[in-house]
């Protein structure tokens, strides 16, 4: 039987079973980091830099997760391989814990904990949108500024993202593209943001989370000769792009077809950007920065 399997409290259990105390600051603050990671057949996909970006969070946070980087490792491969599932999506949590006394409340004294999480293979935007085009809308509602929540550490501070996603849905979008306060171009609720026009590829830089597919991205365009920047990018210049596409772990790359209702350039998915799926799931399948799973089980 294949299901959800979760590591907690030192124990690998079926991801329905794991549950935290609600006192834990880690629920009723949100004071945990995190990262997503995936795998396909039985390969987890650029695990190195998904373990730096984790480090790199939980430091920012001061939190000490109970395990070194070879045992997270191995945490996150079993829980993979225990899922039964080929094609995974495994999170990673390093949580603030519980308070060493509740009437305190000082997250210094919180014991750090590490939560894992794997699930089958799963789509931020639903891959039958993705597929046929989406419909993205730039939303009103703002990205936190970088001054308050810093967006390079993976964190679930998501009632910007959250509040953004809703006002797409109500206005008819798939999903929301969300801007800085000074009104540049950051990303969106699970995912970062490309345009391509004449020919080069363009994805905002400043507040939002870097990507390990935007990484993937920028590697996979110079392979094919193509200039790819990262740059201060204007809501006008996506509505005028020939072509622009999401890139996240969980579903890799979305075609827009629309922003805020109105065809984008031809109103089909872009050549460039198919060429880059095909290219980004053709090297996958060849084991281009993958890690077998079993390689990590002791
Ligand atoms: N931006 C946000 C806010 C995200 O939550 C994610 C992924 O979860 C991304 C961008 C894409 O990052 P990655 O390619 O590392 O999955």
């Amino acid at each position: 039987m294949s299901e959800p399997i979760a590591f907690i409290n030192e124990e690998f259990v079926p991801a329905h079973e794991a549950k935290i105390p609600i006192l834990e600051p880690t629920f009723t603050k949100s004071d945990v980091v995190y990262d997503t990671i995936s795998s396909t057949d039985n390969l987890i996909f650029r695990l190195d830099d998904h373990l730096d970006r984790f480090e790199n969070s939980c430091d920012s946070m001061q939190i000490n997760p109970p395990y070194n980087r070879k045992e997270i490792a191995t945490i996150i491969a079993t829980c993979a391989d225990k899922t039964g599932y080929e094609d995974t999506c495994i999170t990673i949590m390093g949580t603030r814990g519980p308070y060493k006394d509740i009437t305190s409340r000082d997250p210094r004294t919180c014991q750090n904990g590490l939560i894992a999480v794997a699930m089958p293979y799963y789509y931020v935007i639903p891959k039958e949108k993705a597929q046929k085009g989406v419909n993205l809308s730039i939303v009103d509602n703002k990205r936190v500024p970088s001054e308050s929540v810093d967006a390079r550490i993976k964190n679930f501070n998501w009632m910007d993202l959250t509040r953004g996603l809703l006002e797409a849905y109500d206005k008819g979008g798939d999903s929301a593209i969300l801007c800085t306060p000074d009104g540049k171009v950051s990303e969106g609720p699970g995912f970062n943001i490309w345009l391509a026009k004449d020919g080069h590829l363009k994805t905002p830089k400043g507040n939002l989370l870097e990507g390990i597919t935007r990484k993937t991205i920028f590697e996979l365009a110079s392979e094919i000769g193509l200039n790819a920047t990262e740059t201060e990018v204007y809501p006008e210049e996506l509505r005028e792009a020939d072509e622009a596409f999401t890139s996240t772990t969980a579903g890799a790359i979305a075609a827009v077809v629309e922003i805020d209702g109105k065809p984008l350039g031809n109103g089909a998915p872009g050549l460039l950007t198919g060429r880059l799926n095909d290219l980004y799931w053709n090297k996958r399948k060849d084991g281009w920065h993958g890690t077998p799973v079993k390689s990590l089980l002791t």
